[in-house]
């Protein structure tokens, strides 16, 4: 299911959410899990053709959030630097327990980028806890918060993950409640129902 969130932005409903904003640059936030690839496929041509998103970010890499990268063909890809190392450095520590087919595996090893500060409209805000390398995304101007896994609706991320940070996590979740507060930001987060 696509709802509608803001004039350009739809939340695709899914295991894992997945966003689409469609301007001034269509960009997909995060890509759900493989074995929901066909669904979300149709959810954002529904919207726009796939070879039209010209970027793509990831709040962190955990498979249910990154694993469908591979069906954008014209995207860049960007994560945070730290995430990107610990894919890179310790795959077989952080994410032995899922295999990642090899067209994922190809682009998170060697094809996504650290993440600027900015895109386009979108904030990026580093928030280490439930994995070192976790970010939100935040819209000031459409007042919406991207947050993975890090904050849902009334629950807060696991952080006893092996590239969990807890230690961090309650700084992140501060951070995050003062953007909420302080720019009226809505909610996005990666699950809705866990
Ligand atoms: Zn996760």
């Amino acid at each position: 299911m696509v709802i509608q969130i803001a004039s350009d932005t739809y939340k695709i409903k899914g295991y894992a959410n997945c966003y689409l904003i469609t301007k001034p640059i269509p960009i997909i936030i995060d890509t759900g899990k493989k074995d929901t690839v066909e669904y979300v496929k149709a959810q954002i041509e529904k919207i726009i053709p796939l070879k039209d998103i010209k970027i793509v970010i990831l709040t962190h890499f955990h498979y249910d959030h990154c694993e469908n990268v591979d069906i954008f063909p014209n995207a860049k890809f960007y994560a945070a630097a730290a995430e990107i190392e610990d894919y890179r450095k310790h795959k077989h520590k952080y994410f032995h327990r899922h295999k990642f087919p090899k067209a994922v595996h190809d682009i998170l090893n060697k094809k996504v980028l650290p993440l600027p500060k900015k895109f386009p409209g979108i904030d990026v805000v580093p928030v280490p806890g439930h994995t070192r390398g976790c970010v939100v995304f935040v819209d000031k101007k459409r007042k919406l918060i991207y947050t993975g896994d890090t904050l849902f609706c009334i629950k807060i991320g696991r952080f006893d993950l092996p590239n969990s940070s807890p230690e961090e996590m309650k700084f992140s979740l501060e951070k995050i409640m003062k953007l909420i507060d302080k720019y009226n930001l809505e909610l996005c987060p990666g699950h809705d129902e866990l």
